[in-house]
């Protein structure tokens, strides 16, 4: 999933340069290669990971996203994990925890992150949605495009 977690964020890099924020999402067929969606942030509400969600319900059936996989830079917000659950899209994986998206974010006002995780939302619907996350070995490249891009 690193290379998966890499493609989403030369979105994140995309989105910035765009002039959005720097969040990056795909969603990847059941055979975890083929990238069916890819989705950068667009504005203070219209995340990557809920926009992707959104379309991807509009394209494929439930029963054969709950095969798919949610990839994101970052730990999807509580609005997001639950577009995800809605969905029915059966795996999230993110690169780097909302815990240090707060770090990052400060008191920014086009970023007021929550501090709520996805698993505790997933966990909370009737689903049993994989969840896969933080990685690590991938953490410093996500954050490098947050440098200097929040006000804190
Ligand atoms: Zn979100």
């Amino acid at each position: 999933m690193i290379k998966h977690l890499r493609a989403c964020n030369e979105i994140a890099q995309r989105a910035v340069r765009r002039g959005h924020h720097p969040f990056g999402a795909i969603l990847v067929a059941p055979d975890h290669e083929e990238v069916l969606l890819t989705q950068g942030n667009v504005s203070v509400i219209r995340h990557a990971e809920s926009e992707l969600a959104r379309k991807a319900a509009d394209l494929y059936t439930a029963s054969y996203l709950w095969d798919c996989t949610l990839v994101s830079t970052l730990e999807p917000c509580a609005m997001c994990a639950g577009t995800q659950y809605w969905a029915n899209i059966g795996r999230l994986v993110y690169g780097v925890a909302e815990t240090k998206l707060h770090e990052l974010t400060g008191s920014d006002e086009r970023n007021p992150t929550l501090s709520l995780p996805s698993r505790s939302v997933l966990d909370s619907g009737q689903k049993g949605i994989q969840v896969f996350g933080p990685f690590p070995e991938v953490e410093v490249e996500i954050i490098a495009p947050h440098l200097d891009f929040w006000n804190t």
